[in-house]
């Protein structure tokens, strides 16, 4: 082949990777890449670099100016930050990919582990401002050109895991599905008493398959992004109940046609009178035409959807007391009237399961970590533990705040783990400025954030307008660092 033909070939394979729309054909393209121009993420110190380097048509080049842009930033220190830290992120959804981004640009090693395989969530998020502006600044309308086009800003969960995802890959960011994360695994005592002697075992995952490489990878910090059911130990939670709200969402096929541009979307209040009694209603266009409904319980009961009435919500919404079919034709119902019935052929998208992408859950309660970081240590062997997105803090879904303070957090790890390996802060020292830091999340809005995108970094001063790092004293964070030396 002449070195025409070969860049002839990773050009295309460029295209196909940048274009690819499921989380397989995006690490199968990617593979197909690398191997076209015999190069691995994990051979390489900055990988980002060496692919920049052969890949270089004009439209990767296009891609390579933008991020250049924003790589370069001096909170990353050339890359080197975190040259000798080891990550290991425990979810590949929006949030446990944007903290990849962010360690892996600090220059750790950066290992992703995601148990499913699929990006399935129909699902279409609202995104603050800023969100808008971190993805784009990452190349999001490269890979989704329809990326938040004019006045619309919201995605479908399933996209931005795919925008994610590509961006982790082309900065060397090791991503592996299938694997489930399953339990934290200490390190081993020295054998010979010699410290960092090669059998000693570092912090380690126990995963599903119980074989699989990442079982053996030593990691000192670990990041948990697996969802508001967080599986990480020593995160205890506390609640926030409201009144009950029952919500409904609902995906239905969008054939693209002009009568379907032409409706206009919904972002809260009913402007129609549905008859079936709502909160509130929001419809979105997106891959799938989106709705998603806060419904009253009578509403329901009447009809015919929840068929007893219990005091319990677990009770009340549990699969034999929900009609599916009733809840697809209220669902239906809603959307047709709330949009002056200009939707033609309601027609239900498919989830996950080949089942029509339907649900309906409580949001009664919410729950936010009581702490978000945590440290341990054992046979001199130090770890940093962060938990990120849904897992620190479920989000309330009509705020839209679910990536916003998800994002937000992810950086706050993300800074946390510079300064953890810095080493001019001790253990304490680090968790009592990321607890200091997690007191502001909550009550973050659009309003209450700096206005100055441009200037966003990881360092949590360019992004929340009044934040003090020092707020918690290291005595008050004590109980965060497990660890047998005296302290
Ligand atoms: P998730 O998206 O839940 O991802 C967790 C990932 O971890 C998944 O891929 C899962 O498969 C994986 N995983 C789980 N366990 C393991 C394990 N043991 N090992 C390995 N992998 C594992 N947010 C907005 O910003 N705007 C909105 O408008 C909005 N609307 C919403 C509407 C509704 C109805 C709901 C329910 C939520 C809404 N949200 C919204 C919230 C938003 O969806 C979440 O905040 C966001 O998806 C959280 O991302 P995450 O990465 O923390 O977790």
């Amino acid at each position: 082949m002449t070195i025409g033909d070969q860049s002839a070939e990773a050009s295309a394979l460029y295209d196909q990777f940048v274009a690819a729309g499921t989380c397989q054909a995006i690490l199968t393209s990617f593979q197909h890449l690398c191997d076209s121009l015999d190069i691995h993420p994990t051979d390489e110190e900055w990988f980002y670099q060496t692919l920049k380097s052969k890949l270089t048509n004009w439209k990767a080049n296009s891609l390579w100016t933008r991020l250049d842009k924003r790589f370069n930033h001096r909170e990353y220190a050339g890359h080197k930050a975190c040259a000798t830290t080891r990550v290991l992120v425990i979810g590949a959804g929006p949030c446990g990919l944007r903290a990849a981004i962010e360690c892996k640009l600090l220059g750790a090693r950066v290992v992703v582990v995601e148990k499913r395989d699929r990006f399935s969530r129909n699902n279409v998020l609202h995104l603050w401002p800023f969100v808008i502006h971190d993805l784009k600044s990452l190349g999001a309308k490269v890979f989704y050109p329809k990326f938040c086009a004019g006045s619309i800003d919201h995605i479908s969960i399933r996209q931005l895991q795919c925008v994610l995802m590509k961006i982790c890959l082309l900065l060397g960011v090791e991503i592996y599905t299938n694997v489930g994360y399953e339990d934290l695994q200490e390190p081993s005592p020295e054998v010979s008493g010699e410290p960092g002697n090669a059998e000693q075992r570092g912090w380690r995952a126990k995963v599903s398959p119980p074989d699989h490489p990442v079982s053996c990878y030593d990691f000192d910090v670990l990041i948990g992004a697996d969802g508001k059911r967080n599986t990480l130990q020593g995160f205890s939670r506390k609640e926030f109940r409201g009144k009950l709200a029952i919500a409904i969402t609902a995906n239905f096929i969008n054939h693209q046609t002009t009568e379907e541009a032409r409706v206009e979307e919904i972002s809260g209040d009913l402007k129609a009178e549905t008859g079936i009694d709502l909160e509130n209603i929001v419809y979105y266009k997106d891959d799938t035409h989106y709705f998603v409904m806060t419904a009253k319980k009578q509403s329901l009961l009447e009809k015919g959807v929840l068929l007893q009435d219990h005091r319990d919500t677990i009770k009340l919404l549990s699969r034999d007391n929900v009609d599916q079919q009733a809840l697809q034709n209220y669902a239906r119902e809603a959307a047709d009237v709330s949009t002056n019935h200009k939707l033609p052929n309601l027609e239900f998208a498919h989830n996950h399961f080949g089942q029509p992408d339907i649900a309906m859950f409580d949001f009664t309660s919410l729950f936010a970590a009581e702490n978000s970081s945590r440290a341990m240590e054992r046979y001199g062997r130090k770890l940093l533990i962060n938990i990120v997105g849904d897992s620190l803090l479920e989000p309330f879904w009509p705020t839209g705040s679910g990536c916003a303070r998800g994002f937000l957090g992810s950086f706050d790890a993300a800074w946390a783990v510079k300064s953890w390996a810095s080493g001019s802060m001790s253990p304490l020292q680090v968790l009592a400025e990321r607890e200091s830091v997690y007191m502001l999340l909550s009550q973050t809005t659009p309003e209450s954030l700096s206005k100055s995108f441009n200037s966003y970094t990881i360092n949590p001063i360019t992004r929340y307008k009044h934040c003090n790092t020092q707020a918690l004293k290291c005595i008050q964070v004590r109980q965060l660092y497990d660890t047998t030396e005296i302290i």
